[in-house]
């Protein structure tokens, strides 16, 4: 199986479009939430998701949407743009993010996703191997995806230690025996000081996991940032990829 995985997609439509437009024949897209929050195309991006057949779960930001607790977490300008978000979004992306599981494990795979981590699936940030290796010690599959640092990351675990790799684009990992912890970076708001939207692309049969990086309008986003009243640091920050 070709496997696209998307995280953070932060209602950045023209970010997923150029995603989608370059991931060629793909046999399923999973997503690892934050499908919505900080950007203005909540809509359109879970249309967008429903009609490319993808499964996922739940981020803190899909949470704050749909009416969690996970608001109450918020920095000022992210807790605006959920409170934003809940003001706008249709019957049909409410309806679709209260349905997202906090945890996911595709049938007939050893893939398990959650947004944050095995041990707290909507909060916890993994970006040390202190943490990647109490979450390996609950993961019930071989591999994991997670999202939410918004930085493309691996955990792979050897000979009992807990290797921490950065990424860099368009780099390909073998999948191998050992357990592993993936993060694809984010599709919509990247912080690893690349703009351009990341994503992960798994391909089961040969064993590997290759990380993509695509050029989008941010321009475009920007624009509709600052005409939907969001705060103007949401639109800036795209331009750093921070
Ligand atoms: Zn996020």
């Amino acid at each position: 199986m070709r496997i696209a995985v998307l995280s953070d997609i932060h209602s950045n439509l023209p970010a997923l479009d150029a995603v989608l437009g370059s991931l060629g024949t793909v046999d399923a897209v999973w997503h690892l939430g934050d499908v919505v929050g900080y950007g203005p195309d909540a809509d359109a991006v879970v249309r967008r998701l429903r009609e490319a057949g993808a499964i996922g779960v739940r981020g803190n930001h899909d949470d704050a949407a749909c009416g969690g607790d996970s608001i109450e977490g918020f920095n000022p300008d992210a807790r605006k743009a959920a409170e934003w978000t809940r003001a706008h979004v249709d019957e049909a992306t409410l309806s679709y993010l209260a349905g997202l599981p906090e945890v996911l494990t595709p049938d007939g795979t050893d893939f398990t996703l959650v947004h944050g981590s095995p041990r707290d699936p909507i909060w916890e940030y993994l970006s040390s191997s202190s943490g990647a290796r109490e979450s390996l010690a609950v993961l019930e599959t071989r591999y994991c995806l997670v999202g939410h640092t918004h930085v493309p990351l691996v955990f792979r675990e050897r000979h009992g230690a807990i290797e921490r790799m950065t990424v860099e684009p368009e780099s390909r990992l073998e999948l191998g025996a050992g357990r592993m912890i993936l993060n694809p970076g984010s599709v919509g708001q990247p912080r690893d000081g690349c703009p351009d939207a990341s994503y992960l692309i798994l391909d089961t049969a040969a064993g590997h996991a290759t990380w993509h990086r695509v050029a989008y309008d941010i321009a475009a986003v920007q624009a509709a940032i600052l005409a939907a009243g969001l705060p103007v640091s949401l639109a800036r920050r795209l331009s750093y990829g921070q």
